[in-house]
């Protein structure tokens, strides 16, 4: 199933998410559902609050679809350790057409449970340590506009507001 991205605006993505506990049929059919999803919108991250789901739990892969081997299951995810500096431009599934530069760090560690409820620790650079950050914020309540200076973020929240006034933005 296909579930429509929550967008910007909405506060289930500016709510702290709930810890996963039960790992049964019910959370395979929901990951499955987030990855179809995902696709669909032609992301490489989605994490469960943005599609209402107020729950710790992301999907990720960053090669969409070209190496089955890279999806990636988050449940309950922190980040144990961060290094490094990269800056690129980063968007959100949330804030569609929207794109600024961000700075993260370049090599992250993340600890997380497996669909089956399995603690595994994963270390990625480049894209997929920004995966990782840009996915545990949205668990947090956190999108990566709050990492942009407040005039940028400011000017954004603008012409989403007009976006939202001409109906374009649902
Ligand atoms: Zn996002």
């Amino acid at each position: 199933m296909i579930y429509p991205i929550v967008k910007f605006g909405d506060p289930v993505l500016e709510t702290q998410a709930a810890p996963i506990t039960a790992f049964d049929d019910k959370l395979k059919q929901l990951v499955e559902d987030m990855f179809e999803s995902m696709y669909a919108a032609h992301g490489v991250g989605l994490a469960a609050p943005q599609i209402g789901i107020s729950k710790r739990l992301a999907v990720i892969d960053v090669t969409f679809k070209e190496d089955p081997t890279a999806k990636l299951v988050l449940v309950n995810p922190e980040i144990i350790h961060s290094e490094g500096k990269q800056t690129q431009n980063e968007g959100c599934l949330s804030i569609p057409e929207f794109r600024e530069p961000v700075t993260r760090a370049n090599k992250v560690t993340v600890r997380a449970q497996d669909v089956d409820g399995k603690w595994f620790e994963r270390t990625g650079e480049e894209l997929l340590a920004r995966a990782f950050l840009h996915e545990t914020d949205h668990l947090n309540g956190k999108l990566y506009i709050s990492h942009i200076s407040a005039l940028k973020r400011d000017l954004m929240k603008r012409k989403i507001k007009k976006l939202v006034k001409a109906g374009e933005w649902k």
